[in-house]
């Protein structure tokens, strides 16, 4: 009697893999293929503006983890703070975007960009220059509207999915 049902239990489970072989694949092969992903993503990385910042580290002072630094001197000339340093450590981030809304001179905003693995925990400090915008670093929609609707409509893999099978 057991004789018997090993064989059909093999069948069964070939049958499994065979029709899985046949259906559509459900996954994107990521990094080659890419989705866009939502316009509201809050995103990870923080994009600063020079122009715009004035020095008045309201930031520095709302972020509860401390993971903004930012060195001013005193520019008597013009009366106004002249940033020397705006450094962000990106590990102690916890992107949870209060800097952002704090910031009353629309100088900061979250990256929409995700791809942030670093080999050591001293890359992930970013300063000056690293936190500019740029392609590759672009604004996130977060608490700016105006942003939001011109990034790229987002991607849903089950849409994907519908078209191929069409
Ligand atoms: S997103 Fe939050 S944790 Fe990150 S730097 Fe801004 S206030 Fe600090
Ligand atoms: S709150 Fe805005 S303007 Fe003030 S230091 Fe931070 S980024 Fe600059």
């Amino acid at each position: 009697m057991k004789f018997e049902r090993y064989g059909i239990g093999l069948i069964k489970g070939m049958m499994v893999t065979i029709q899985h072989l046949l259906r559509h694949p459900t996954v994107s092969q990521y990094p080659e293929q890419r989705l866009n992903i939502s316009r509201r993503t809050r995103g990870n990385e923080l994009i600063w503006s020079r122009e715009k910042c004035t020095g008045c580290a309201t930031c520095a002072k709302t972020c509860p983890q401390g993971a903004i630094e930012i060195v001013t001197s005193t520019n008597l000339a013009d009366n106004k703070y002249e940033v020397e340093t705006y450094r962000v450590d990106t590990g102690y981030c916890i992107q949870c975007g209060l800097c952002v809304e704090a910031c009353p001179y629309d100088a900061l905003f979250m990256g929409y960009s995700f791809e942030r693995a670093k080999y050591r925990r001293g890359d992930l400090v970013q300063s000056d220059d690293e936190l500019l915008e740029s392609p590759e670093r672009p604004a996130s929609g977060y608490y700016h509207p105006e942003i939001a609707e011109k990034l790229p409509e987002q991607t849903l893999l089950i849409d994907k999915i519908v078209e191929k099978r069409k």
